[in-house]
């Protein structure tokens, strides 16, 4: 009787096998399947689409501290020690790297489709190099630590900081989710960078691979200040989006006055400081995609407020001007606004219970394995785990849509598989056909 009553158990695979199923399939099989589920996920129903929300969270890295190592030595060492070993593996390095050679796609030789071909080639995949950081790409002359020095274990994984704790304290990774603001929070992509690149930086890759990939209108994309950069919400607002993010506000947190004093005369093309007085357009600064104002020196020496305006003594008072203004005034307007607020607070309580749970029950909070590509896999499929959660008790305790039922039903049979199965079983009888899984399926999927 108690025997009719316990559930049917059947052999887990041992840890060996999980870890030769993870190097045989490699990081982007995992993403299949971590599409896979997000795509049954759309066919139930149970993706909205129309707001987005971003957010990012810490997860400590299996290296300590202390085997921080000299970079320069490091890498110089790795790479020919690795030579050695694996003589092949360069060869198909080089392959791959001058496969990324794009040429233009449509009519040949219109200049057009080369420079935009060219200008895709240039630019940094965030998820086909899982995370990697730009290590060529220095902003505004500022040395990482992480360029300077590595983790001998783990050398992926970058110093982070404890929020309430001053300096490095761990080495760490930033797990991005981007999540749907449907009741379901169905979680539409993973990706895990060094603890080092900003949540700012893949954030445009994550929104137009998302919305591509799942055919998504959204009208609206929420993110904290992290992500209100100049690039994203131009970039999000020219796509026809709302960018409801936080603006930092850099010029107003000295003791002079800030942006926000000066009116801007767009008809004039000038600003009209405190005191009424005008800064007149000097000239543009590309590289910064700026333009400059100043006052004249003759005015401002004598005005009763240069005290609180500005520290130049010879000098007038100058600002700045975003080429790309008119989308960050559009987005300063949206934060008086009722949506606004609402998006902001919903955030609060969408992604970040996901990182909670992700944590708390799935094993995040500190990542099992090391390098990127099996971080990656590892967050993948905790990101797709949380999705079968809601995939199956959505609702009620289980699917009650009959579209939940359909996506949720078995796949039928090939004949590759039943040949393989009948194969195993012959070979090892007693045990269970049912771990074993083939590349192929996931593969067809993901096409
Ligand atoms: S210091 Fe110059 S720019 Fe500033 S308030 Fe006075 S006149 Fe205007």
């Amino acid at each position: 009787m108690v025997s009719r009553l316990r559930p049917k158990r059947e052999p887990l695979p041992d840890h060996s096998s999980l870890t030769r199923i993870r190097e045989r399939y490699g990081l982007r099989t995992f993403r299949r399947f971590f599409e896979r589920i997000v795509e049954l996920c759309v066919e139930a129903g149970l993706v909205w689409g129309k707001e987005l929300y971003f957010d990012a969270t810490k997860v400590e890295a299996n290296a300590s501290l202390d085997s921080m190592r000299s970079r320069s030595l490091m890498e110089h060492g790795l790479e020919e020690h690795l030579a050695d070993i694996f003589p092949e593996e360069d060869q198909l390095v080089e392959e791959s790297a001058n496969a990324r050679q794009i040429t233009a796609v449509g009519p040949a030789g219109q200049e057009v489709g080369q420079a935009l071909a060219e200008a895709n080639a240039k630019r940094h995949r965030w998820i086909e190099e899982a995370g990697r950081q730009q290590r060529e790409v220095v902003r505004w002359g500022y040395r990482r630590l992480a360029d300077l020095r590595t983790s001998a274990t783990d050398p992926d994984a970058t110093p982070m900081q404890r929020k309430k704790k001053k300096g490095a304290s761990r080495l760490g990774y930033l797990t991005h989710y981007v999540v749907d603001g449907g009741k379901a929070r169905v979680i539409l992509d993973v990706l895990v960078t060094p603890a080092e690149v900003t949540e700012n930086l893949p954030m445009l890759e994550l929104l137009f691979r998302s919305r591509f990939r799942w055919r998504l209108r959204p009208r609206s994309v929420t993110g904290d200040a992290a992500y209100g950069t100049v690039e994203n919400v131009a970039a999000v607002e020219k796509a026809g989006i709302r960018a409801y993010m936080a603006l930092p506000k850099h010029d107003e947190r000295g003791p002079l006055f800030g942006k926000s004093e000066f009116v801007y005369d767009a008809e004039k093309d000038l600003y009209i400081c405190p005191q009424g007085e005008t800064l007149r357009r000097q000239g543009c600064d590309y590289k910064e995609r700026s333009i400059r104002y100043a006052a004249r020196p003759s005015v401002c020496s004598p005005c009763p407020l240069k005290a609180r305006c500005t520290k130049g003594t010879e000098k007038g008072r100058w600002l700045r001007r975003s080429f790309e203004e008119e989308y960050l005034e559009r987005v300063r307007d949206y934060q008086d606004t009722e949506p606004y607020r609402k998006a902001l607070r919903k955030r609060g309580v969408w992604v970040e219970p996901l990182f909670g749970e992700a944590k708390d029950w799935h094993g995040a909070r500190r990542f099992r394995l090391r390098r990127l590509e099996k971080v990656n896999t590892e967050a993948l499929l905790i990101g797709a785990g949380q999705n079968i959660k809601r995939l199956l008790t959505y609702g009620h305790r289980g699917p009650d849509q009959p579209e939940q039922v359909f996506a949720l039903r078995r796949p039928a049979p090939d004949l590759y598989e039943s040949r393989s199965v009948r194969k195993h079983r012959k070979r090892y009888p007693g045990r269970s056909a049912r771990v074993f899984q083939h590349p192929v399926s996931f593969s067809a999927a993901g096409e």
